[in-house]
């Protein structure tokens, strides 16, 4: 390219980028600080930055402009999930430490699949309108991956720590060198070096997790032996320009963590109703919390086999990742799984997990009502909490525990911006900040379950429809239907399938078509046949035709059958079964 040639193609990326306008027209902006709605508005999005907000009459959108019509629209700015984990994928075999079931699924494969699938995840949290997420606890190897997402349209702003700083590591985690989510720390020299390690990889803050006790050990006397680290590793981050961030879930682990200088505490106490003295402090240094209400009941929904997953989750989270967490109802560890069920709906269990729900609640109400800073966050990753899809049961936990739904929003929006001092740059719909936004179709104040009926996600000032920020397969599609035939879920069985479906016995017998005919006999087996759980032994996809061989456990008998389905315009519009 000559000189010339490149001062030209520069000017003109520069006019382009110039020109390159959005306009939202006559919307409501739902202002989070202020607690008001704000109609007839129009927001003028140059590039990636919101640079104007006028009454829409008084502005006028040029015809070179990109205009949406925000008639009948909130306008948020987008969510932000405070406390994920991209080396977790949310499904069965995530947490070898928990359950080991490695020789069903080799750790590796799990990490290998975290990685491959980064790109994908990140696109279902845009999908969902999370346009922030912050990665409290990594790997060295998910920190130089960070760098791949950092400029793309279709990925959320990620902000993300090394791995976790721990004085106590399950052992299933030792030697995976830059696969290694943790990091042993056993003297203070040890939690200081541990923090310059992390520097060259860049997080964006230090991460501890403070386990005061393993078992026999009480937890106050191991929160104090281990607090001359905590201290060391606090100082270290501090002294780098660096947040700390702690997992800390007893009363003693949070307040020595808080009195000792940590910004963010990733999760509720959950052993002790909070007392007005450390909410004062919470206050005075300015933490956040987050209080992360719902992850345990992900385990004990798994483990305990009594999945309840709703419509939204079948049909936004990954259908394979949730498939998975149904597989302890055929995989042949019968003595081991046995154990965890009966162990999750025993009374000492469901007693313990009520009492840690209710303490839970009182805290969050608590600290809401004192305006202590709350961000939302789901600890996505573990054990039946799916990436992305989980957020609105987070967000239903922290409505049932009493907060109001602008505090609600505050915590899913600028509060997740304050924790590593981003105020400036996203949170709210206001002039100079990031074009991060996500346009409703009702509104959320009213209901804050509206913030799934996402018209429009803007990020970094690009405009998505949610649809298609995650391409539909063939093998996704017979993974819904799938997920939704063990779960019982008659409308989340029926979504994948085309209206004219056509079901046959192979080759040539059609049974019938339509369906509302489906509907018809697949509700009533559901309703009546007490043992049902389909098996998918393998899976076949070739074009448009995915052929499953399953074992279906139908009453008292286990019948194979291979299904066979044909995809046409994204829906299954044929399914010829061979038994
Ligand atoms: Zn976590």
């Amino acid at each position: 390219m000559t000189t010339k040639q490149c001062i030209t193609s520069l000017l003109l990326l520069i006019c382009f980028s110039i020109f390159s306008q959005t306009y939202i027209t006559n919307v409501t902006i739902v202002n989070i600080e202020k607690q008001k709605l704000i109609s007839n508005q129009t927001v003028v999005i140059t590039d990636d930055i919101i640079t104007n907000i006028q009454p829409t009459r008084k502005i006028k959108a040029p015809p070179s402009s990109i205009i949406i019509d925000g008639t009948n629209k909130f306008l948020l700015p987008g969510l932000t999930d405070a406390h994920v984990h991209f080396f977790q994928n949310g499904g069965l075999y995530t947490r070898p430490d928990v359950i080991d079931l490695r020789k069903h699924m080799p750790y590796r494969t799990e990490i290998d699949l975290a990685h491959k699938s980064m790109e994908e995840t990140l696109r279902r949290y845009l999908q969902n309108g999370i346009t922030n997420v912050i990665d409290v606890g990594a790997t060295y190897n998910f920190l130089k991956q960070k760098e791949e997402f950092n400029y793309k349209d279709d990925a959320p702003s990620i902000y993300m720590t090394g791995p976790l700083l721990t004085t106590y590591e399950p052992s299933v985690y030792e030697n995976l060198q830059h696969d290694e989510p943790f990091s042993l720390v056993k003297t203070v020299e040890d939690g200081i070096k541990m923090v310059q390690e992390q520097l060259p990889y860049h997080p964006d803050f230090i991460k501890i997790w403070y386990i005061a006790s393993t078992g026999s050990e009480n937890a106050e006397i191991g929160a104090k032996k281990y607090l001359p680290i905590i201290k060391a590793i606090i100082n270290e981050a501090h002294k780098n320009n660096l947040k700390v961030a702690v997992h800390a879930t007893e009363r003693i682990t949070a307040q020595l963590a808080v009195e000792n200088g940590c910004d963010f505490l990733v999760h509720n106490v959950e052993d002790e109703i909070l007392q007005d003295d450390f909410i004062k402090l919470l206050k005075k240094n300015n933490v956040i919390v987050c209080p992360t209400m719902t992850v345990h009941d992900g385990y004990a929904k798994t483990l305990g086999q009594k999945i309840n997953i709703r419509n939204h989750e079948l049909l936004k989270a990954n259908p394979f990742q949730l498939g998975s967490l149904l597989d302890l109802k055929h995989l042949p560890d019968t003595l081991l799984i046995s154990q965890y069920k009966k162990y999750f709906n025993s009374k000492v269990a469901i007693s313990k997990s009520h009492k840690s729900d209710s303490i839970r609640m009182v805290n969050l109400k608590k600290m809401s009502d004192a305006d202590v800073l709350i961000a939302t966050g789901t600890d996505a990753g573990n054990i039946g909490t799916l990436h992305a899809s989980s957020y609105l049961n987070e967000i239903k936990a922290m409505k049932n525990s009493g907060m109001s739904n602008w505090k609600i929003l505050q915590a899913s929006t600028i509060n997740g911006a304050k924790i590593l001092n981003k105020e400036n740059e996203f949170g709210t719909v206001s002039i100079l900040k990031k074009a991060n936004l996500i346009l409703l179709n009702a509104n959320p104040i009213e209901d804050i379950e509206n913030i799934t009926k996402i018209d429009r996600v803007i990020n970094k000032g690009v405009v998505f429809t949610p649809n298609t920020l995650i391409k539909e397969t063939p093998s996704a599609l017979a993974q819904r239907q799938l997920n939704a035939y063990n779960l019982r879920n008659i409308d989340a069985f029926l979504e994948p399938y085309a209206d004219d479906v056509e079901i046959y016995v192979y080759p040539d017998k059609l049974l019938y078509k339509g369906k509302e005919t489906m509907k018809k006999q697949y509700l009533k087996m559901f309703e009546s046949v007490p043992h049902l759980h389909c098996e998918l032994k393998e899976r076949i996809v070739q074009g448009n035709v995915v052929i499953d061989k399953e074992f279906v456990q139908f009453g008292d008998k286990v019948i194979e059958a291979v299904a066979i389905y044909h995809i046409e315009n994204d829906k299954i519009k044929k399914v010829f079964f061979i038994e």
